[in-house]
C-alpha cells in the first residue's frame, strides 16, 4: 500500500501570547488553509477516519490522507470547518465526553490557556456539515495510569455517551488515546468496546504492517510552525516514518 498519513491537529486559532505553554499546538486559520490547499493542489483527498477506513483496510486505493483534531475545541468549528467545506474534505474530531461545552480543564495545572470545547449543539453542527465525532475518553486521563474499572468506563462509557448525544450515521466508531498513552490492555478494551480504529501520537504514516494493528495507528503531528511545504514533506516522503519508535 501507499503509506497513508493521518494528520493530528489540536486547535485552529490565532496564536496565544508568546511564552504560553503548548502554544505550538495552536495552528493559525491561514496556515491550516495553506496545509489543506497544498494537499488538494497535489490531488489528495482529506478524509475522516470513517471515510478513510476502506483505504486503511485496502478495499480502496487512492491519494488520500486522514484529518483528525484532538480534544474538541470550539475553534475547530469556527476556523477549520469553513476550510474543510471549501476543500470538500471530511475530518474526525475526538472529544472528551464529560467536558462537552466546558474547557480543557486537564491542562489547567500546567498553566495552559483554557479554551472553549464544543457543546452538544456544536458537535451536531460539525456532523451535519459532513464531519465526524470520535471519542477521546470521558475525562482526558492517562489510560495507562487508571485502574481496570476506570479504564473500561473511560473507553466504553464515552462511546455510549457520544452515541446518545450526537446523531451520526454509524455512531461513535473511532477512538484516540489521550497523551498517546496506551498499553495492551487499553487496546483490548478499545477493540471490545466496538470502535473500528484508535489513533496514537506515534509518529509515522500508516503502513502495510499497521493494518494488523488498527488500534495503534500512528499520526503526523502538525504544529504552529509547520509550513505547507513541511506538511507536504511529512505526508509524501518517509520523513515521519523514519522518526517512528516502538510502542506497547
Ligand atoms: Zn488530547
Amino acid at each position: 500500500m501507499t503509506p497513508i498519513p493521518i494528520l493530528m491537529y489540536h486547535q485552529i486559532d490565532v496564536a496565544p501570547i508568546k511564552g504560553t505553554p503548548m502554544r505550538g499546538l495552536v495552528v493559525s486559520p491561514g496556515s491550516f488553509w495553506r496545509h489543506m490547499a497544498a494537499m488538494k493542489a497535489l490531488g489528495y483527498l482529506g478524509l475522516s477516519m470513517s471515510d478513510l477506513e476502506p483505504y486503511l483496510s485496502g478495499e480502496k486505493t487512492g491519494k488520500v490522507f486522514g484529518i483528525t483534531f484532538d480534544d474538541g475545541y470550539e475553534n475547530n468549528l469556527m476556523h477549520a470547518l469553513p476550510v474543510l467545506r471549501q476543500m470538500r474534505f471530511t475530518s474526525t474530531c475526538y472529544v472528551v465526553g464529560k467536558l462537552i461545552g466546558r474547557t480543557n480543564v486537564w491542562d489547567q495545572a500546567k498553566g495552559i490557556e483554557q479554551k472553549q470545547l464544543m457543546t452538544v449543539a456544536q458537535m451536531q453542527e460539525w456532523v451535519n456539515q459532513g464531519q465526524e465525532i470520535g471519542s477521546h475518553t470521558l475525562t482526558h486521563c492517562n489510560l495507562t495510569e487508571v485502574d481496570a474499572q476506570r479504564l473500561v468506563c473511560e473507553i466504553v462509557d464515552s462511546k455510549r455517551l457520544l452515541d446518545a448525544a450526537v446523531r451520526q450515521a454509524h455512531g461513535t466508531r473511532h477512538f484516540c488515546y489521550p497523551y498517546g498513552a496506551v498499553n495492551g490492555e487499553c487496546v483490548r478494551v478499545a477493540e471490545s468496546a466496538g470502535y473500528a480504529t484508535a489513533t496514537t501520537t506515534q509518529r509515522g504514516r500508516v503502513q502495510d504492517a499497521d493494518r494488523r494493528q488498527m488500534f495503534l495507528l500512528p499520526r503526523v503531528l502538525v504544529s504552529r510552525s509547520t509550513s505547507w511545504m513541511q506538511l507536504l514533506v511529512k505526508c509524501i516522503t518517509a520523513y515521519e516514518d523514519r522518526r517512528r519508535t516502538a510502542m506497547v
